[in-house]
Order: structure tokens, then sequence, then C-alpha cells
């Protein structure tokens, strides 16, 4: 069955047509700027990426054309719309309403709307990608794969705050974290690397990209995660502060005459690794470029940066007591070396025997990292979300 992944966003529109059975992506594309003017970038396997301007003032014409592009008769990958078995949604905030992916009815609809206020930018965004899908193919079955599902298995203890406890009852405000469909993917893997069965393996999984989140996989389950009810919390980010003194808030505030919108502007999009480096990038190959000719802010970004993942490995090893695997994934994560060795520089305690020259000389590739004697496997295992999410459709739709 072919499966066509849908990653909607408030303007852009990401895709993927995969064959569930075999899992090889047929085509794959997206459409950006939409409501703005609009563009489709469109590449089928094996052929080239082709950029075409289009008129896309809503989700529906992007959807309308992405269609149009996989049936085309001479770029096209299937023949008819009949060719595509499901769709397979990035859902992003499920709340406590969904610890699984599930097919997509009206109140399953309803129940992700009332979740908006968690997640304001992204879920209305998902639904309106829903809704266009529905309007084009209204009898093909539409399943939900939720970033923040595989998390729901977290321990009260861990996903708690210290806040009055009434803020949870009535507004739900507790860990809920995210990248749960990248997470789950790369510990199953991790644990099928190092032969050991899912149930019985601690993994530590470090998804480093623009946003980043730790993870500690224990038995099979998220025990605990580092973003949060946003995904603001936890590491220092491209742009996101991460973990900071919420007293930094007012203090802020005061000096800056800022209101909560400024702050809240400052901490997704001024911080991170872009605001230590003092604005140079938020892109981790110029801050590696960057601190290679000396520039000391880039340098300082990438040590923040580092040993904040450090200490989130030394707090899951201490949650799981214990850890099997530490497994790097996502754009930092597979490919950049600098980062995973000051990450692993910490790491001697565990008895970790890192081999630095094989890490040094490989990106982008499932690749064992830690030398054989090591206590603790170091791993990269690139991430395959869409893949993830196809492999769920698939499940719930047979
Ligand atoms: P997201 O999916 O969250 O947008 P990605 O997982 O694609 O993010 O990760 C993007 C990050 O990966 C960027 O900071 C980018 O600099 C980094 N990255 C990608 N390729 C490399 C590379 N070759 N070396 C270092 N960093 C890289």
């Amino acid at each position: 069955m072919n499966v066509l992944v849908i990653n909607c966003g408030s303007s852009s529109l990401k895709f993927q047509l995969i064959n569930a059975e075999t899992e090889d992506v047929l085509a794959k594309g997206i459409c950006e700027r939409i409501g703005i003017d609009g563009s489709l970038t469109y590449q089928p396997a094996g052929g080239e990426k082709v950029k075409t301007s289009l008129d896309m003032p809503t989700h529906t014409e992007a959807i309308q054309f992405v269609i149009d592009a996989l049936t085309n008769a001479e770029t096209g990958v299937v023949k008819s719309l009949d060719e595509i078995g499901a769709v397979g949604h990035r859902m992003v905030h499920g709340g406590e309403k969904f610890a699984n992916s599930v097919i997509i009815t009206e109140e399953v609809k309803k129940a992700v709307e009332e979740c908006n206020d968690l997640a304001p930018l992204h879920n209305p965004a998902n639904l309106i990608g829903v809704n266009a899908c529905q309007k084009l193919m209204p009898n093909t079955p539409m399943v939900g794969v939720f970033d923040t599902a595989f998390h729901q298995t977290m321990p009260e203890k861990a996903f708690l705050y210290g806040l009055p406890y009434r803020y949870y009852e009535d507004y739900k405000v507790r860990r809920y974290g995210f990248h749960g469909t990248s997470h789950s993917f790369v510990s199953k893997r991790a644990a099928e690397l190092i032969g050991k069965p899912y149930d019985q393996a601690k993994t530590i999984v470090c998804h480093l990209g623009n946003g980043s989140s730790v993870c500690a996989v224990m038995n099979g389950k998220s025990v605990d995660t580092s973003m949060g009810l946003t995904p603001l919390e936890g590491l220092t980010m491209g742009t996101r502060s991460g973990d900071i003194d919420p007293a930094i808030f007012e203090f802020i505030a005061k000096k800056e005459n800022l209101d909560i919108d400024g702050i809240m502007e400052v901490l997704n999009k001024e911080s991170g690794v872009y605001g230590i480096s003092k604005g140079l990038s938020s892109d981790f190959r110029d801050l590696c470029d960057a601190a290679d000719e000396g520039n000391k802010y880039a340098e300082n970004a990438l040590d923040v940066f580092s040993y904040r993942v450090a200490k989130y490995i030394g707090a899951y090893t201490a949650a799981m007591n214990g850890v099997d695997c530490i497994a790097f994934t996502a754009g930092i994560g597979e490919n950049d070396h600098i980062v995973r060795a000051k990450v692993c520089s910490y790491l001697g305690y565990l008895g970790i025997e890192f081999d630095k020259e094989l890490n040094d000389s490989v990106r982008g590739k499932e690749v064992t990292l830690s030398l054989p004697g090591s206590k603790v496997t170091v791993m990269i295992i690139p991430t395959n979300e869409e893949l993830a999410i196809a492999r769920e459709t698939l499940a719930l739709v047979k």
C-alpha cells in the first residue's frame, strides 16, 4: 500500500509518498509560502528535483498540486489517486488524549482541536492539512501520528512540574515532550542493533536538530524527555533558550521593558546558540566554521550546547539506573562530529570508549562510534519520521 505522509505547517506542507510494504520512497517534496504566493518542489525517486511557482491561496490548492504532481503522466509515480491507500498526518500535540496513533474521525479532529491552546502554532495547521486532504480524497483513510504520543508513558514524577497541582488539574500543565516519533523509531532500532529485546533495553536518544530533545527510553517506554509543555524546555537549541531560571523573565522584562509576548519572542527566536554566538547563526555548520576560525562566541555556543546534552545524558542514566546505548540522531546528531565529540568527552565515567577517529570521518549513516570493549554503545542512528509515520499508518489501516 502507498501511504502519503503529510507534515503540514502554517505556510508549508512537506510530503512523501512511501510504498509502506517495501518502504521505498516513491516521491517527495514541499509546498512553501502557502497563502503568500506559493511554490512546489517535487522530486520523484531517481528523478530530478524541480521547483515551480504556483498560486496557492490555501492548503487545499497545495494538496491538489501535490496530487497533480504524483499522478502526472511524465513525472508522476502513480496512475491515479486510487493508488494512494492512506494518508498519514504528522500531528504535533495530542495532549493526554492520544497515547497512540489513530484513524482520524470527526471525534479525533475535535479532540485535536481541544489541544490547540497547547500548540497554537502547530495543531491548527495540522488540522488544516487533514481537512484539505479529506476534501480531495474523501474516501481515503487518514491516520494521525502524534509527536507527543510516545511520551505518554512517562510517570508522574517525570511529567509533573513543581507548580500548584491545580494547574495540572485545571489546565493540564505538565511535561508532554515532543519528537516522539523519532525517539520511538531510533530507540527501537538501537535495541535491534545492540541485540537486546526492546522491552529490556535502556537507551538515551539525542535528537539534535533545529529543535533538540533528549529522551530516556527504558524497556520500550519513554520514561523522561527534555522538552516540556512546549518545545521550549530542555536543551539549548538553534534559537530557543531551553532550560533557564524562570526569574530571568521578570528580570529582563523590567530591564528591556518587554511584555510576555516580547519575552517569548526572545526565548523562542533570539536565544539558543544563535543568541550565545551574538547572532552569528543558528546553523551548526556556520558555528563550527566560525569556531574553527577562532570565533570565541561560536565556540562558546558549541560548548554550551554540548555540555547541556551531556548533563541530560547524566540525568537520564540516573533515571534509568544505567544505560545500554546512547544514540545520536537528526541534523546535528547525524552530521556534526564536533558536537558528538564534545558530548562524548564528558562520558568517560560511564566506561565509554569512543572511537574519535571514526567519529571524525562519518556522518549521516548508521554506525557504532564506541569501541568493542566500551561498557555503553554509542551510535549514530539516522532518524526517519516519515517512514515511522508510514509504518504506523499501514498498521492501523490494515
Ligand atoms: P529540523 O528537522 O529540526 O528542522 P534538522 O534535523 O534538519 O532540523 O537539523 C538541522 C541542523 O542540522 C542545523 O543546525 C544544521 O546546521 C545541522 N546540520 C546539518 N548538516 C550538518 C553538517 N554537515 N554538519 C553540521 N551540522 C549540520
